[in-house]
């Protein structure tokens, strides 16, 4: 899929799923509600959606060109990964 095929097929499903009440991320692709999401409408049709999640922990850039609307994301720290060690029992020898 081409990002302008991909595009047009979000815009279809995210379309749909707004009617519903629900809306994908574009970034994490995860779903949720409507009011946790930041929207970006254009002409009347949604083209871009971010849950709160991504929005907090990126730096969003929307900037409309002629193409339409450009979206740089940057993320805001870099990921923090947790590990957690398995604690070793040790029985009485
Ligand atoms: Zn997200």
């Amino acid at each position: 899929m081409t990002p302008a095929q991909f595009q047009r097929a979000w815009v279809l499903q995210a379309q749909a799923d707004a009617e519903r009440g629900v809306l994908e991320c574009r970034m994490c692709r995860r779903r949720g509600p409507l009011e946790e999401t930041t929207t970006l409408w254009r002409n009347g049709l949604l083209v871009f959606a971010l849950c709160d999640r991504c929005a907090a922990s990126h730096e969003v850039v929307f900037s409309p060109t002629q193409a339409g609307v450009e979206v740089r994301a940057r993320r805001r720290s870099p990921v923090e990964l947790v590990t957690q060690e398995v604690p070793l029992v040790h029985g009485p020898r």
